[in-house]
């Protein structure tokens, strides 16, 4: 497994240097909207601190990456009235990631609509910043 690199796409984010509809952010934890949404509300949440992916993050750091994944699900699910949701969380290129900073998918599912593929379509942004303030009113 490569190292991890500290200027990848999401340490960026959460530095500021790329903008993103952000949900949520405290001393450990940036949660934002995934900009190729496979439904509608689909976000990513992050670590402050840098790692690859599963593998090399501290256990602290997943215990409380966890804790604040389900926080922001819950207000996803409220914020969309989604009938539920799946959380996803790929390791290595084989596996299907493709950004190289561990975060953890959190993907409403609404009955009869089908997922849309992984990181194919980016969504209009204005949809997107509708909400991620929604999401942010129902924390
Ligand atoms: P992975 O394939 O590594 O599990 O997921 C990376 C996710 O990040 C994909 O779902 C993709 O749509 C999303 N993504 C890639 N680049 C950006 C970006 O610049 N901003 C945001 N908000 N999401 C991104």
């Amino acid at each position: 497994m490569s190292d991890y690199e500290p200027d990848n796409i999401f340490a960026r984010i959460i530095k500021g240097e790329i903008p993103c509809h952000k949900i949520f952010e405290d001393e450990t934890t940036f949660a934002f909207m995934d900009i190729m949404p496979q439904s509608k509300g689909h976000a990513l949440v992050i670590p402050k601190t840098g790692s690859r992916n599963l593998i090399d993050a501290k256990d602290a750091v997943l215990a409380d990456l966890i804790v604040k994944t389900r926080r922001i699900a819950r207000a996803i699910l409220v914020a969309t009235e989604a009938d539920g949701f799946r959380i996803a969380q790929f390791n290595e290129p084989a596996a299907g990631q493709t950004v190289f900073h561990l975060h953890f998918h959190i993907i409403p599912v609404y009955e009869g609509i089908p997922l849309r593929p992984h990181g194919e379509q980016e969504a209009d942004h204005g949809q997107l910043a509708a909400l991620a303030e929604m999401i942010r009113a129902a924390l």
